[in-house]
């Protein structure tokens, strides 16, 4: 798992993380995204940093995603699609720092 970058605080107020939740696959030339950490196929948090864009998985495996653009993520910005301060901030807020890793494999059954 990679640390978290810190953003540089230039102050010109224009750095402000912008990021969405996407709960159906994400396909890129066709093929849908896998996390390379536990393997699941849906259910991201989509991260717009300027030009450059990351997905991040439930399980808080997050990589930068260079087939994806602006346009692309402003193409999927749902309800959840707002402004962060930072992204371990929106990580948190949107449930995906890791606590909620696997959910959707699970049962939410008790035994
Ligand atoms: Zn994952």
């Amino acid at each position: 798992m990679q640390r978290l970058q810190q953003e540089p605080q230039l102050g010109d107020g224009v750095i402000r993380l912008r990021a969405t939740t996407h709960p159906e696959e994400i396909r890129i030339t066709g093929i849908p995204v896998m996390c390379s950490s536990c393997g699941a196929r849906r259910d991201w948090m989509v991260i717009c940093d300027r030009s450059t864009i990351r997905i991040r998985c439930r399980c808080a495996y997050e990589w930068i995603e260079p087939e994806l653009s602006r346009a692309d993520y402003e193409a999927m910005i749902d309800a959840g699609g707002r402004d962060h301060p930072s992204l371990e901030a929106a990580a948190q807020a949107m449930g995906y720092d890791g606590a909620l890793a696997g959910t959707y494999f699970t049962d939410p059954r008790p035994a």
